[in-house]
């Protein structure tokens, strides 16, 4: 019988009582971005889940922009998907949002869509290598506060061996960032090469 979440709660609470957190290394991995101790927090119980944001497509702010034809925030698409802009500026040379056009969070993605947008990271990361000078795409599924699925897809500058790996969004949090109209205007050079690789329609903005 698997553990429910109080049962795990509580098997984990008492184990931090018993003998104290786990330590990590990340301090030695030379892509942990801080120096100095950190400590962790104290370990919440389970609550209950909040609903995510745009439940059922009701003021879905993607939606929303996707009907209203916002091409300041749309910079790519096709018939399954769409590509959006980061709302805040960033230090990272890509960063973008992968999304299909339908509302729908991962586990009820349409399988035609889900398979296109399989096929699309595959042909972003050529695209986005082809044009900038980044050496790979990273794929995250974050956004746990809103319904409508968002791939984040970042990529770091070629050699900066510092950024690889888990901790590259961090890095882009705490490093400046550029003018937002440079990550469009590299955003916009992904979209016309994209267009080339995979089809579809890019917006320049
Ligand atoms: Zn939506």
């Amino acid at each position: 019988m698997p553990e429910s979440s109080q049962e795990w709660f509580e098997r984990v609470s008492a184990e931090i009582e018993r003998s104290g957190r786990r330590s990590s290394d990340w301090a030695q991995w030379s892509s942990w971005p801080f120096e100095g101790e950190l400590t962790p927090k104290p370990l919440d119980p389970p609550a209950q889940e909040p609903p995510r944001r745009g439940l059922g497509g009701e003021g879905c702010f993607i939606c929303d922009k996707l009907a209203a034809g916002d091409r300041t925030y749309v910079f790519w698409e096709d018939e399954h998907a769409i590509l959006g802009v980061p709302a805040e500026p960033r230090a990272l040379p890509f960063a973008a949002f992968l999304m299909p056009r339908v509302h729908a969070d991962l586990a009820d993605l349409p399988l035609p869509s889900a398979a296109r947008m399989g096929e699309l990271l595959t042909l972003i990361e050529r695209a986005a290598c082809d044009v900038l000078d980044v050496p790979r795409i990273q794929a995250a599924r974050w956004g746990d506060g809103q319904e409508h699925l968002h791939w984040w897809l970042f990529a770091r500058p070629t050699g900066m061996r510092q950024l690889r790996g888990t901790f590259l969004s961090h890095w882009d949090d705490v490093l400046p960032s550029a003018p937002i109209e440079q990550l469009r205007a590299d955003l916009d050079l992904v979209a016309a090469r994209l267009v080339e690789l995979a089809g579809g329609r890019a917006f320049p903005g």
